[in-house]
């Protein structure tokens, strides 16, 4: 990965005027067949779900005084000494981030933007704003798993099971950052400890909703792949590049008729030799989706 972006050259936005790029995109939008987004961290962040600073300090300012806890983040790999402390915190991270609102309507702009067009959502996201938001379940693949999911730890099958009413339960009766030990969640298969359904390493469950969501997006791309679509990325950082990135670009290079296009706040970029296919806009997303609704 690192050595694909040494020897590659950029053009970012920097190149043009940003009204320009977003003048473009919204004509794009329009003309495209189909709209594939490519969603990641930034969209959440950019909806006010920020996983550090106030919010963080809001929610965990005892996990941060007790432990060094700087983020949210960073806190779901922190070695819990007990299964009770671990529980207070993954109950109280995802019961924020899974199932309390997003604060401002990001997600709701970018649902009005494409609604009318044939549109389908890869996201390594997984706090499942777009269903709650009332994006069509039939047109989300979340690869890298759910916050309102659990597995078993082992995995001794391959199966995953709604947790909030579990995670209320949770939040509700943790204290000093421990949960009663009978609040436990442990496998109805084999009794190993449950974990998150998040794709840390090979351990994570691709159950039947994943394989489900897998296929229709490989059909998707199936029938619109040679036609006029937009690659529209959105909010994805530098970790996970081989997920929605670099697909989006060799794609685009594949298909002349296709538009690769990136909102991102101070990481709006594309390959050079994709100029002529790309639109960077390296703007707050929410400010962007704003400005493409208001014409
Ligand atoms: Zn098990």
């Amino acid at each position: 990965m690192c050595s694909k972006t040494m020897t590659e050259t950029f053009i970012s936005s920097c190149s043009s005027k940003p009204d320009d790029n977003t003048a473009r995109l919204r004509e794009a939008i329009q003309q495209a067949d189909a709209v594939l987004i490519g969603a990641g961290a930034g969209v959440s962040t950019s909806a006010g779900m920020t996983y550090d600073g106030e919010r963080f300090l809001r929610h965990f300012s005892d996990f941060h005084e007790k432990y060094g806890i700087r983020d949210m983040y960073s806190g779901g790999f922190y070695p819990f000494p007990t299964l009770e402390a671990y529980w207070a915190w993954w109950s109280r991270s995802i019961y924020y981030n899974r199932y309390v609102d997003a604060p401002k309507p990001v997600y709701q702009q970018l649902l009005k933007l494409v609604q009318d067009k044939e549109y389908f959502v890869l996201t390594t996201n997984v706090d499942h704003c777009f269903q709650k938001e009332g994006f069509d379940k039939a047109r989300l693949f979340y690869t890298q798993g759910d916050f309102g999911l659990w597995q078993c730890s082992v995995p001794c099958h391959q199966k995953t099971y709604d947790n909030e009413q579990q995670v209320l339960q949770m939040v509700q009766q943790q204290r000093d950052m421990h949960i009663p030990t009978e609040l436990i969640p442990y496998c109805p298969v084999c009794g190993k400890p449950m974990t998150m359904n998040l794709r840390c390493d090979d351990t994570f469950v691709e159950d039947d909703g994943w394989d489900r969501a897998a296929k229709r997006y490989g059909a998707f791309l199936q029938q619109y792949q040679d036609s006029n679509i937009l690659y529209l990325e959105l909010g994805v950082g530098s970790n996970t590049p081989s997920i929605i990135k670099y697909p989006f670009w060799s794609r685009t290079r594949y298909n002349p008729d296709a538009i690769y296009a990136c909102i991102n706040a101070g990481q709006a970029y594309a390959p050079e030799d994709l100029e002529a296919q790309a639109i960077c806009v390296n703007q707050d997303i929410g400010v962007v989706l704003q400005q493409l609704l208001a014409e």
